[in-house]
């Protein structure tokens, strides 16, 4: 479904990823595993068209994506929950949805899937006329996945859903990724609890300072020790 060959991203002078290739298959989850600063934001980035590779290639259902505009790329099925939620917060629950679906005009689709995105988070449709900037920190990440779905992807990037949020609501959200996924949706993630990310993923690569380093099975991952001294908490 996206097959990364080769690429370098830079940030002006600063080479932020060497030589990455990678595939994600349709109906995966798929995760990055790495320290901060290892590169994953980036290779998200790149992928939904907020930087443009240097060299190489990504093809996304076999067409170059490599220096498509964001929102063409999210046109063709790609949507990017980025790192701190970004949520719009001076503007309701519901509008921040509403923004998700502006690129489409199928009206009947819009309303389907906004019911869809109600159920998958009960606790928005709780909140539909709040203002965004006043929901906490877990029904932040929960409208802005709500508004990627509101898109209709089908692979979708998710830069570290867990962060900052209490254990409980961390089961929640990766539960509902779960689901996301079983609806078909295919699902690349980055995620700082390692642990917590190979138990839901197919399968994982591993980025140091902007290289992919291994790669595999999430199970095959999970029961490596080079994996499991460096970032399992050496358990
Ligand atoms: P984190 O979990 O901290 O976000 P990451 O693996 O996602 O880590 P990236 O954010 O992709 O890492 O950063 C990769 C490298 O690129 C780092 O060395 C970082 O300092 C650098 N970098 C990231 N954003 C910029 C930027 N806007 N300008 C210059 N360098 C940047």
């Amino acid at each position: 479904m996206l097959k990364i060959e080769d690429i370098n991203v830079y940030y002006g002078n600063i080479q932020a990823l060497r030589g990455v290739s990678m595939d994600i298959n349709k109906g995966e989850i798929v995760t990055l595993i790495g320290a901060n600063g290892a590169g994953k934001s980036t290779l998200l980035k790149t992928i939904s068209g907020l930087l443009k590779p240097k060299q190489g290639k990504v093809l996304f259902e076999g067409e170059s994506i490599g220096g498509k505009a964001a929102q063409s790329i999210v046109k063709l099925g790609i949507s990017h929950v980025p790192e701190g939620r970004r949520v719009f917060a001076n503007m309701t629950v519901e509008e921040n949805l509403e923004l998700g679906a502006f690129l489409r005009k199928d009206k009947a689709g819009i309303k389907q899937d906004l019911e869809k995105v109600y159920t998958l988070f009960p606790r928005l449709l709780e909140r539909v006329k709040q203002q965004s900037g006043t929901l906490s920190g877990g029904e932040q990440q929960m409208l802005a996945m709500g508004r990627a779905l509101m898109a209709r992807p089908r692979l979708l990037l998710l830069d570290e859903p867990s962060m900052g949020l209490a254990p409980l609501l961390v089961k929640q959200i990766f539960n509902i990724v779960e689901e996301i996924n079983k609806g078909g949706t295919t699902i690349l993630l980055v995620e700082q609890n390692a642990n917590l990310a190979l138990s839901i993923a197919d399968r994982a690569y591993v980025v140091e300072t902007g290289s992919i380093v291994l790669s595999g099975e999430a199970e095959e991952l999970t029961a490596s020790e080079e994996i499991k001294k460096a970032y399992l908490g050496g358990h």
